[in-house]
Formats: C-alpha cells, structure tokens, sequence
C-alpha cells in the first residue's frame, strides 16, 4: 500500500504551480521541502453533485459521497474527488 501524506489544511491540485514528484503510484507537489499528496479530482466530470440528485449518497470518514457508476464522488466547491468505490456489504 504506498504511504499517503496528505497536507493537514489543504490539497494540491494537478497544475497549481508545485513541482511534482512521483512517488510510489501517487503523484507528489514539493510544498516547503515537504511532498504533499496530490487530491484525486475526477477529470471531466459532468455537472455537480448535490442533495437529491438522483444519486445515492453514503457517509464516508466524515462526510458525504455520491454514488457515481460505482464510484464515491465528493463535492469540494467547483471540483469532485474521486474516493475509490463504495465498501459492499457482505452478502455471502
Ligand atoms: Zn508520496
Ligand atoms: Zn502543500
Ligand atoms: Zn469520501
Ligand atoms: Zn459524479
Ligand atoms: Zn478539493
């Protein structure tokens, strides 16, 4: 599992300004002389996830995702993360 550094009170996004570094299968901005994990941004997304759009919602670590195609999307202001696929419940 490569080790993930998030910043503690930001995110980096693809082009925004940082060198970037890769490392272990994610992508790294050097912020400070520290490497900061680059947010998952779903490229291309179409439209915006909000209450009642059709799509299920789930609570995920602390907040909510949309249920996208199978993927759990997070709203974050004008962009949408991407957060992996939803935990299926067992059902065997
Ligand atoms: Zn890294
Ligand atoms: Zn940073
Ligand atoms: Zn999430
Ligand atoms: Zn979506
Ligand atoms: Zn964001």
């Amino acid at each position: 599992m490569p080790d993930r550094h998030p910043a503690p009170d930001h995110e980096h996004l693809p082009g925004d300004g940082h060198e970037t570094v890769e490392h272990d299968g994610h992508v790294d901005h050097v912020h400070d002389g520290e490497q900061h994990t680059e947010a998952l941004v779903h490229e291309d997304h179409e439209g915006a996830h909000h209450e009642g759009d059709g799509h299920e919602t789930v609570e995920h670590d602390g907040h909510v995702d949309h249920v996208h195609d199978g993927h759990l999307h997070h709203q974050h202001g004008d962009h949408v993360h991407e957060h992996g696929t939803p935990e299926k419940p067992q059902s065997d």
